[in-house]
């Protein structure tokens, strides 16, 4: 079903070794790695270089850098595929995806010759991006008048910034960030904060707590720390105070990226409950032969159906905004995908009976990881505000 949009023997290439990577890789892992206390175990290194020696982590950078050029399309079609294997899995390389995507367009040259060949050169290298912060969260996605607490002051050569992120995806993992910071007192997020480029070795840069999440277990989130932490001048990305300019025209698909990721637990979940209407017996048939049932699953398909067109068609005019890109496409792809996850994810419980209660039959786990994209990358709220304003204010 993922196929529809595959027009091309490279992309078809492309998602065929995803495939295998996530049967080979993934799956066999994925529970077990979910199931342990502590989250830094559920990450896995191992997964990381595997996806590497197969050019998934760098597959969005151009040639010139390694990559494989892929384009909007592509890359969702990719995230989707992990998605299925695991959500966390696919969280880590979506955002290692779509920033080095970002990278290449919004860093200066110097600047890319700097990071580019040491992330591409390195089988772990990771990307995050330092957004949100304890009292700054919505509030970036609806461009509130408050600032940024985690602040620089000028100082010769650079800026010296002091605060905190919180909940950032790979915050413990990356090794280069792109972080969010207000350079202008008394000025509105989106007026008076810079987008900085940051190396995970900076002096008074640390990892603060490694979140300890109900689901996606198979990535870390984290809080990043700064205290009179010196960001040289040549780290500045795009203008200073231009911040939201870097964010606004240079992250078009996160959204539908994010989008991509949980319908892949949807199919997951879509799945499961296939499987099971055809091997459980109750009423002296299987339960996919009960009309309720059988109509719910179809219900299911025309879900994630539409909910993928919606991302696919985001993604592509991402890549090709002259032919009607607008700001919503934004902002309501993922909000539609995660509401259908989360919809097809009771259902699926539901279809089990007490089964799908019990952990050993791993719906459980999809029901944790289905709630993840309700808040990720916005809240849908927010995000139908943000959407909103869009439509009707700006
Ligand atoms: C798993 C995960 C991964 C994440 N990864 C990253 C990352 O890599 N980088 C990053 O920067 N951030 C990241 N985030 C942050 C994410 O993008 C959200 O912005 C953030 O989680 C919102 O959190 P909050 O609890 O502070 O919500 P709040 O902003 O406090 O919102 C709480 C509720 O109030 C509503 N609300 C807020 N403001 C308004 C308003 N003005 N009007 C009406 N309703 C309103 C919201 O819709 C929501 O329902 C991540 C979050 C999660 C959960």
């Amino acid at each position: 079903m993922n196929d529809i949009f595959m027009t091309t023997e490279d992309q078809r290439a492309i998602i065929d070794t995803v495939r295998r990577f996530v049967e080979q890789e993934v799956r066999p892992q994925a529970a077990a790695l979910d199931a342990n206390p502590d989250p830094e175990q559920s990450f896995s290194w191992e997964i990381v270089e595997k996806a590497n020696e197969l050019g998934i982590r760098t597959m969005t950078l151009s040639e010139k850098w390694g990559g494989l050029g892929t384009g909007a399309l592509t890359t969702a079609m990719v995230i989707e595929e992990l998605g299925k294997g695991d959500i966390g899995v696919s969280v880590i390389f979506a955002q290692t995806l779509k920033i080095a995507q970002m990278m290449e367009k919004a860093l200066n040259e110097a600047q890319q010759a700097r990071v580019l060949p040491k992330f591409v050169d390195n089988p772990r290298g990771m990307l995050a991006i330092g957004i949100t912060e304890p009292d700054n969260a919505s509030n970036y996605f609806l461009a509130h008048p408050g600032p940024f607490r985690t602040s620089a002051q000028r100082k010769q050569g650079g800026w010296v910034v002091n605060g905190m992120k919180h909940f950032i995806s790979n915050g413990n993992r990356a090794s280069f960030y792109l972080l969010f910071v207000q350079t202008e007192k008394g000025k509105p997020l989106a007026e008076g904060s810079t987008c900085f480029l940051l190396e995970r070795d900076r002096p008074g840069f640390t990892i603060g707590r490694v979140h300890d999440k109900m689901g996606e277990r198979l990535a870390n989130n984290a809080e990043l720390v700064f205290q009179d932490c010196f960001i040289p001048d040549e780290n500045v990305v795009g203008e200073i105070n231009g911040g939201f300019k870097v964010l606004a025209e240079f992250l078009p698909y996160s959204n539908a990226y994010a989008g991509a990721t949980i319908l892949g637990v949807a199919e997951a979940l879509y799945a499961k409950a296939v499987d099971w209407g055809k091997t459980r017996i109750q009423g002296g048939k299987p339960l996919i032969e009960h009309d309720g049932i059988r109509a719910q699953i179809a219900e299911m398909r025309m879900l994630i159906d539409a909910s993928r067109t919606y991302v696919h068609w985001a993604c592509w005019l991402a890549d090709n905004p002259q032919h009607g890109w607008d700001k919503t496409l934004g902002a309501l792809p993922k909000a539609m995908a995660s509401q259908t996850t989360w919809k097809i994810a009771t259902w699926c419980m539901e279809i089990h009976g007490g089964h799908g209660y019990m952990k050993e039959f791993g719906v459980e786990k999809l029901v944790r990881d289905a709630a993840a994209f309700l808040h990720s990358d916005g809240v849908n709220r927010t995000l139908f505000l943000k959407a909103a304003n869009f439509m009707f204010r700006d």
